[in-house]
């Protein structure tokens, strides 16, 4: 149990004055409106309590940003700390302060040698804006200034910032305020449902072909860099075919473009690897981070640049014309610094890596390989999804599978379990401090969640 936090204002207090004031991300707002919003209070650890007192597991480790999980006293005091010493400088007159290149210093001492400069930003859309034009610049500066257009993925995600969703590759975004020139996309190594009879080698092979088709298309003096995240995240926890990477990386090489990962949720211990693309092992040219940086404590994100990029950007390129009022902000590093420390002196991705990672991917293959709507289960690490499906053998999916998917979320919701919903697929992304204790009860309620959803479909 908890205490509100303003206990003179109820949770219909709060759901009508956020009614009265408040536009919501990714919703449908007056049906939020007419239901009213869980009203969150507290965190500690794994465990969110609401306004009423309910206890959740959070599976979903806020929106895969908590990595320490909730209620750390060290970030709280890092940032009290740098709160009072100085609360804001900035970047651009010639200054910088010791938060910031201490986190500089602590990045690149995980990173491999080959990365050498960071630009910060508030967020990974940001970042990913950030990564937009410094490409070009970078393409502009070693006289190329027509290699600009960014290949994206259908069903990849970026961002919501205009650009970032230009690259992104969620049409029902697109949509909303228009593409923009100069962004292609190519398909997604989704084997599951677009492989058809093609062995999942042989679909990440022809996933990554695309790519080239792509850039021979457009011309590869056209195209500055290829952006994806090494698994998708928003677009269904989809993981690649292990044939997928190393033939994208070759393409990459070979057209002289630029390999861009997008790492804001598999960064920073998600796959027991410190970044995604180690797990997967390529090696990309520019890293997009954010989230697990902080652990979601505080906004910051930012763009990592290989040695390579940023000594033509440092060396040959002038003026660089970019800047935001909160780069680098000295709260926000001092909380990465003390979440980074605490993720590599708790040992804490070392223990996603070597054994909480493996006890969740493990028990959610014990529990669900039978089970009546799950088809495929995928994951490493604290990463993991739930492929549902009509008829196993066939993989044929449910034609309302969204419905379901949706259901099943609002059950979890029930018992008291915060799963998402994507498509036709269930997914998670705990927090990296998970115990198996915390394990055991997030693949239980699941269970029960994809339990009661089989009954109420017939199919249990
Ligand atoms: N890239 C990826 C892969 C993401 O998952 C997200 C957010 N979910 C973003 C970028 C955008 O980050 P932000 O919401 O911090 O702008």
């Amino acid at each position: 149990m908890t205490l509100p936090q303003n206990p003179t204002r109820t949770t219909r207090d709060y759901q009508a004055l956020d009614a009265a004031h408040h536009i919501h991300a990714f919703v449908d707002q007056k049906a939020l409106n007419a239901e009213g919003p869980r009203v969150m209070v507290r965190g500690e650890g794994l465990h969110l309590w609401d306004n009423e007192g309910k206890r959740y597991l959070d599976g979903m480790s806020g929106l895969w940003c908590t990595n320490l999980g909730y209620g750390r006293k060290d970030l709280a005091a890092a940032a009290t700390r740098q709160l009072e010493r100085l609360p804001y400088y900035n970047m651009f007159f010639h200054t910088t302060h010791p938060a910031v290149v201490e986190l500089s210093e602590l990045l690149f001492s995980l990173l491999p040698s080959h990365y050498s400069h960071a630009i910060y930003t508030n967020s990974g859309s940001e970042a990913n804006e950030v990564l937009i034009r410094t490409v070009r610049r970078y393409w502009q500066i070693l006289g190329k200034p027509q290699k600009k257009v960014m290949i994206g993925r259908w069903n990849g995600y970026h961002g919501s910032t205009l650009g970032s969703t230009a690259l992104g590759g969620m049409g029902f975004m697109h949509e909303m305020g228009g593409m923009l020139p100069d962004f292609a996309h190519i398909g997604e190594p989704y084997w599951y449902v677009q492989g058809g009879e093609l062995t999942e080698e042989e679909f990440g092979l022809k996933a990554a072909r695309e790519l080239e088709a792509k850039i021979l298309e457009l011309g590869a003096d056209n195209v500055a860099a290829f952006v994806a995240e090494p698994f998708q995240g928003a677009g269904g926890m989809i993981f690649p075919p292990a044939s997928y990477w190393a033939e994208i990386q070759r393409i990459c090489r070979q057209y002289d473009v630029l390999l861009c990962a997008d790492e804001v949720i598999g960064g920073f211990g998600r796959t027991g690897e410190w970044f995604a693309h180690q797990h997967f092992g390529f090696q990309p040219d520019t890293l997009t981070i954010a989230k697990g940086l902080t652990s979601g404590y505080i906004p910051m994100g930012g763009l990592v640049l290989s040695k390579r990029m940023a000594e033509v950007l440092v060396e040959q390129g002038g003026v660089f014309a970019h800047g935001l009022t909160y780069s680098g902000h000295p709260v926000a590093a001092a909380v990465a610094i003390a979440n980074i420390k605490a993720l590599r002196d708790e040992g804490v991705v070392s223990q996603v890596k070597n054994d909480s990672g493996p006890y969740l991917q493990q028990c959610l293959r014990q529990v669900f390989e039978g089970h009546p709507l799950v088809g495929e289960i995928q994951g490493t690490g604290l990463v993991a999804a739930l492929q549902l499906c009509e008829d196993k053998p066939s993989r044929k999916r449910f034609a309302n599978e969204t419905d379901i998917t949706w259901r099943c979320r609002t059950i979890g919701f029930e018992e008291g379990l915060i799963i998402r919903a994507t498509g036709g697929r269930m997914i998670m992304a705990p927090a990296l401090v998970a115990t198996r204790g915390d394990i055991e009860e997030l693949v239980s309620k699941t269970k029960l969640a994809l339990d009661r959803t089989a009954q109420e479909l017939g199919r249990l």
